[in-house]
């Protein structure tokens, strides 16, 4: 297992186009297994490749104690909307309403390569959207209005000189994961 570097608001992978996976090789798996270690120890929800600087389109979640691992996911149906704070592993700190759809289905291949759907409501749901927009280079801010992004950009300033280099360093610390914060 490796922890990886988690790139924060500012590098360019976070706004980079994934590239479709092609076949589903040990490396893919590999990377997945990374990515869940990576997102359980920044304790997170939700992680998609671009936040560790690749470009596979592949995302990984754990939402109220259900594992996904979805390569190439694509939304294939949008009910409803619904308003809800959210925040990401890599805008540490940093939350904003944003308004989602409060239902989607999503098909994607898992580990093994087989199609698969997954349908979600509320915080899966919510989470859902924002990893497929993190493997089209679109972050949660972009949702914001302009007044509200540029406060929260402001919080930003202040706070990115502790990530050096756009890198979030994650450090696994001994005690019992909670996902208080609900960042993806
Ligand atoms: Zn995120």
């Amino acid at each position: 297992m490796s922890i990886l570097d988690i790139r924060v608001l500012g590098d360019p992978a976070l706004r980079k186009e994934t590239v479709p996976v092609e076949s589903v090789t040990d490396d893919i798996r590999a990377l997945i297994t990374d990515m869940f270690d990576t997102m359980y120890a920044a304790e997170g929800i939700g992680l998609a490749a671009p936040q560790v600087g690749r470009t596979e389109r592949v995302t990984v979640m754990d939402v109220e104690g259900a594992k996904y691992a979805l390569i190439n996911p694509e939304i294939t149906s949008r009910q409803g909307s619904i308003r809800g704070e959210e925040g990401c592993l890599s805008i540490p700190d940093v939350f904003g309403e944003v308004e989602r759809a409060n239902a989607v289905t999503v098909t994607a291949l898992n580990e093994g390569g087989e199609e698969i759907e997954v349908a979600g409501t509320e915080l899966l749901a919510r989470c859902l959207q924002h990893e497929i927009d993190h493997l089209h280079g679109k972050l949660f801010l972009d949702y914001l209005s302009v007044l509200k992004r540029r406060a929260a950009l402001a919080k930003w300033d202040g706070i990115k000189s502790q990530y050096p280099g756009y890198i979030r360093k994650v450090i696994l610390e001994k005690h019992t994961p909670h996902h208080s914060e609900g960042e993806l």
